[in-house]
């Protein structure tokens, strides 16, 4: 035995639940530092709820060939939470002619966590905030003590960011912002359920829907509960307008956060070995210079956000402009 034995016992921490919650904080406090970038929409547990309101109505969602749980290519050195597999957007989805000629994961032929080739599969996208019910807690403020354990309202989750200067350091300035999150999933089990309920209210930006998540892995059904329209919640009121600005300000555009899983730099830092990205974005032949270092945990954070040049930045935004299809589709 060594001198410890003569010190206070070591407790450790126990629990799978606290653990999770602690897990969860930090990769929260990872994910916030300095980043406007949005976050993913995510229920991980069977009966898991959320409340969210779509900013993309179902006219405009974004669908796109993509391959799920890719295996990544071995951390560079330095990178903290590299995730160990990602999706991404298939290079060969028809909107890419033009653009990209090869898609490293089809062309090799690669294989998804699973084992089996990870062949690309119609995903849809769309922008949402994330909101949450709000119970009376006995105070005036929320309806008094009649109203105590009481839904008495519903507000908007808030994402909190620590501002940062130009070298990265915080200025001590947190920044709050509405959640605004990306929703990336199937139709079968999510959109769908969506598609329904936009057969029946004409628009799915009226009203939020409660979010419940039944069952785990292929077996998954989102249920959506469609709670009242709101009517000073609405595209063209005040309260919507401060969500647009918030998303111009955080510099959330879908198009550009969908097009940024199909471009060079995103298929070089996590797939292809042959490849690199430099610090600054730069696609560059794997070894040719020192790699970018420091990653932030991109397992649950949209990568388009404040480490890409502005030239990379711009190059994303044109892609991610389908509207101008390539000659041979016109
Ligand atoms: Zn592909």
């Amino acid at each position: 035995m060594t001198a410890n034995t003569m010190s206070a016992p070591i407790t450790f921490r126990r629990g799978g639940a606290a653990a999770e919650e602690a897990d969860n904080a930090a990769h929260e406090a990872s994910r916030r530092k300095g980043s406007k970038a949005p976050g993913f929409f995510r229920l991980k547990g069977d009966g898991d709820q959320t409340v969210i309101r779509l900013l993309t109505d179902h006219d405009d969602w974004i669908w796109v060939d993509q391959h799920n749980f890719v295996p990544t290519k071995p951390a560079p050195t330095g990178a903290d939470n590299w995730p160990e597999s990602m999706t991404s957007v298939c290079r060969k989805d028809q909107v890419f002619a033009g653009h990209y000629a090869d898609c490293y994961i089809c062309d090799k032929g690669i294989k998804n966590a699973f084992g089996k080739t990870a062949k690309s599969a119609i995903r849809i996208w769309a922008l949402a905030v994330e909101r949450e019910l709000v119970k009376g807690d006995g105070s005036d403020a929320l309806g008094g003590p009649s109203k105590q354990g009481v839904i008495v309202g519903i507000r908007d989750k808030v994402d909190e960011i620590e501002e940062v200067d130009a070298e990265g350091k915080a200025t001590g300035t947190v920044l709050r912002y509405p959640r605004i999150i990306v929703v990336n999933h199937p139709m079968k089990g999510f959109f769908s359920n969506l598609k329904a309920l936009h057969g029946l209210h004409g628009t799915l930006l009226d009203r939020d829907y409660i979010v419940t998540r039944e069952g785990t892995g292929t077996d998954t059904n989102y249920v959506m509960s469609a709670m009242e329209p709101t009517e000073d919640f609405l595209p063209g009121t005040p309260k919507w307008q401060v969500i647009l600005d918030a998303a111009a300000e955080r510099e959330i555009v879908l198009d550009a956060v969908v097009a940024e899983r199909a471009s060079d730099a995103y298929y070089a830092r996590f797939f292809d070995p042959a490849k690199d990205v430099d610090k600054d974005g730069n696609v560059v032949e794997a070894g040719a210079s020192a790699p970018a270092g420091a990653l932030p945990d991109l397992t649950t954070t949209a990568p388009a956000g404040t480490t890409y040049s502005p030239d990379l930045r711009a190059r994303l935004h044109q892609l991610g402009k389908p509207a101008e299809p390539a000659a041979d589709q016109a």
